[in-house]
C-alpha cells in the first residue's frame, strides 16, 4: 500500500528525519493562507498523488508569493495528473502540500528497499539525486552505492558512516546523514514497510541534510498489526477495479483485455491467462476467490469482474479442492439471475463435488456454457466473444 508523500514526511520526521516544515491543503485559499502561516519569501506547492515523476509533470512548482501559490494550487486541484508512473488515466489531486522552500546545494538519492536475493533490507544511494532511480541506473550505474542490512545488529553506525563517505559527505554532515540512514532503517523495520525513498535527500548551502521528497509503501499483508498506517489509505489513488475488490477481501488484477475471469487461485490464474492468450484471446482482469468460497461470494465476484466496463465475456474456473464445486455453481445461478446478466458466461468446474455443481448448472436453465478442460474453457470464452465489426 502507498501513502502520500506529506504524510511520508510526517512519519519519517517522527523518527528523527529531517523534513521542511510545511501544510496541507485541500483548496487554493487554504494553500495561500499555508503559505502565509509559514512565512518566508518561497514555497514549494506539490501535488500529492500516489506517483512520482511529479516534478516533471507539472505538479511541483517552486512560488514567490502568496498569490502565487494559491494559483498555482488553482490548476492542480481536480485535476488529473499525468505523469510517467501513472499511465494515461493519471491521478486525481485532491490534496497539495506547500512547504517552506529549500535553498539547494546538492541533491542525492536514497532508496530502501527489499532484496528479495539476500532477503534482507538493502539501502541504495547515489550522490547525483533528484532523477528517478531507473534512469540513473542506466544513465549512472557506478555512482550507485548499495549496502545490505543485517537483520540481527540493524543498520551499524559504521556502515551508516561509511555509505556517508562514499557519497562523498564530510564534516558536520556524515553526523546528519548517519542519524537520516538510521532514522529511515528504523521506520522501515518499526512501520513493515516494503520501500522507503527520498528523492532528492539535499544538502542546503546552510549546511543542512533534508528530506525534500519522501515516498514509502508498506506490506498490505502486515496492515492488520498498523492500524495507524492502514488508515492512511486513500482509495481515489487506487485502480477502483482493485480496491473494490479488496473491499470485499477478494484478490483482483486489473488487465486489458475484455475476457472477465473468476478463478480460485493464483497458479491457476495464471494458467487461465496463458490458454486464454493461446487461444487468441486477452483477459480483461483475474479475480482470485480463495478457498471455501460461499455463493455470495461467488456474486460479489461477478459484480466486482463486471465493474469492468471492458468485460464480453465471463469464465469461471474452478479447481476445487477447499473449495465446494456445488457452492460455485450456486453462485454462478444467483449471480446470474440477481444481475440479470446477458453476456456469455463460460464455466468450467473441476474437483469437489464437481457431479453436484454440473447439475445445478444443468438444471438452472440458464444458456451457461459448460466446459471440462481448461484448453476447451479458454476457447469457448475466447469464441463466445461478441464478433467485431469488421
Ligand atoms: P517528484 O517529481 O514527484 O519526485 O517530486 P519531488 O518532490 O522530487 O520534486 C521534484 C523536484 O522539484 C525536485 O527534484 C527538486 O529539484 C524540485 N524541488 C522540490 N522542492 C524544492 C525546494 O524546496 N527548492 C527547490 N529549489 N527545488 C525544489
Ligand atoms: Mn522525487
Amino acid at each position: 500500500m502507498d501513502i502520500h508523500e506529506y504524510q511520508a514526511k510526517e512519519i519519517l520526521r517522527g523518527f528523527g528525519v529531517p523534513v521542511p516544515r510545511g501544510g496541507l491543503a485541500y483548496s487554493p485559499e487554504q494553500a495561500g493562507y499555508r503559505a502565509r502561516a509559514l512565512g518566508g519569501a518561497a514555497w514549494v506547492v506539490k501535488a500529492q498523488i500516489h506517483s512520482g515523476g511529479r516534478g516533471e509533470a507539472g505538479g511541483v512548482k517552486l512560488c514567490r508569493s502568496e498569490e502565487e501559490v494559491r494559483d498555482f494550487a488553482a490548476t492542480l486541484f481536480g485535476k488529473r495528473l499525468v505523469t510517467k508512473q501513472t499511465g494515461a488515466a493519471g491521478k486525481e489531486v485532491y490534496r497539495v502540500w506547500v512547504e517552506a522552500a529549500s535553498d539547494i546545494a546538492q541533491e542525492l538519492y536514497l532508496g530502501f528497499v527489499l532484496d528479495r536475493k539476500s532477503e534482507r533490507i538493502m539501502i541504495v544511494a547515489s550522490a547525483h539525486g533528484g532523477m528517478e532511480i531507473e534512469d540513473l541506473a542506466e544513465s549512472d550505474p557506478d555512482s550507485l552505492c548499495r549496502m545490505v542490512i543485517d537483520p540481527a545488529t540493524g543498520l551499524c553506525e559504521f556502515q551508516a558512516r561509511e555509505l556517508a563517505f562514499a557519497l562523498g559527505l564530510r564534516g558536520g554532515l556524515v553526523a546528519q546523514m548517519v542519524s537520516t540512514l538510521r532514522a529511515c532503517y528504523r521506520a522501515y523495520r518499526e512501520l513493515d514497510a516494503m520501500m522507503v525513498e527520498i528523492n532528492p535527500l539535499v544538502v542546503t548551502h546552510a549546511g543542512e541534510i533534508v528530506a525534500l521528497d519522501a515516498k514509502m509503501s508498506f506490506d498490505t499483508n502486515a496492515l492488520f498489526r498498523r492500524p495507524q498506517i492502514a488508515e492512511l489509505r486513500d482509495a481515489s489513488q487506487e485502480d477502483p477495479r482493485e480496491s473494490m475488490a479488496a473491499d470485499h477481501g477478494l484478490a483482483y488484477v486489473g488487465l486489458d483485455g475484455d475476457i472477465g475471469c473468476i478463478i480460485n487461485g493464483a497458479g491457476l490464474a495464471m494458467a487461465t491467462m496463458d490458454m486464454i492468450q493461446l487461444a487468441g484471446g486477452a483477459p480483461a482482469n483475474f479475480l482470485d476467490i480463495g478457498g471455501g468460497a460461499s455463493p455470495e461470494r461467488v456474486t460479489q465476484a461477478f459484480r466486482t469482474v463486471l465493474a469492468d466496463r471492458n468485460v464480453s465475456v465471463v469464465l469461471v474456473n474452478i479447481f476445487a479442492g477447499i473449495n465446494r464445486c456445488d457452492w460455485v455453481a450456486e453462485g454462478v445461478v444467483q449471480a446470474y439471475r440477481e444481475l440479470g446478466l446477458t453476456l456469455p458466461v463460460v464455466v468450467r468446474l473441476s474437483g469437489t463435488n464437481v457431479e453436484e455443481g454440473r447439475r445445478i448448472l444443468r438444471e438452472s436453465g440458464l444458456p451457461l456454457i459448460t466446459a471440462d478442460t481448461l484448453a476447451e474453457a479458454a476457447e469457448r470464452a475466447v469464441a463466445a466473444r461478441p464478433k467485431l465489426a469488421a
